[in-house]
């Protein structure tokens, strides 16, 4: 067997363990109460406890920030193949994306990875979705799937706040 990463024997351990109670392999595909959650991938947020999405319910996005426009393709597919009616999309106190901006990402990129890197950024286009103010990005996040022609006007948009100091979230929009 090749040697393993202490990362990946925790993965084999710890999933030993819990495929050995493992009892909920006859799920349907789709998620049971037809929603999505969109949501920052931050260390700090355990969105299936915090949020109270049991295994097969919803379906949950993460990326860096919670940004609706990373997750439109995934939100498509979420709605149009998997029958999802409602989205939540919840950013967090205390955010990474509080704390840079393009120019700085791309300073670091083209520090570690060189020009090929940097060019590389014409994938997004550059923009690393950062913002200054988490209430507004909420909203304009919200805004942005409610406008979008590809997020049909039957689905519930709403925008919500988790406070990464409490553990309680809020509901901006
Ligand atoms: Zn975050």
């Amino acid at each position: 067997m090749a040697s393993q990463t202490p990362i990946q024997s925790h993965l084999v351990s710890s999933n030993e363990k819990y495929a050995s109670t493992f009892t909920k392999g006859d799920l349907a595909l789709p998620p049971a109460k037809k929603y999505a959650v969109v949501t920052c991938m931050d260390a700090r947020l355990d969105p299936a406890a915090a949020y109270g999405i049991d295994l097969g319910d919803a379906h949950i996005i993460r990326n860096a920030g919670g940004n609706a426009q990373d997750a439109l393709r995934s939100l498509v597919i979420s709605e149009q193949l998997l029958g999802t009616e409602e989205i939540l999309l919840i950013k967090h106190t205390g955010c990474g994306m509080l704390t840079f901006d393009n120019v700085t990402a791309a300073g670091l990129v083209r520090q570690h990875l060189g020009d090929a890197g940097v060019k590389e950024l014409a994938r997004f286009a550059g923009d690393f979705q950062t913002f200054t103010d988490l209430e507004a990005a909420v909203r304009s996040d919200v805004a942005f799937l409610k406008e979008s022609p590809l997020i049909p006007e039957t689905v519930t948009v709403s925008g919500w706040v988790y406070a990464v100091e409490t553990g309680k979230v809020r509901k901006v929009v």
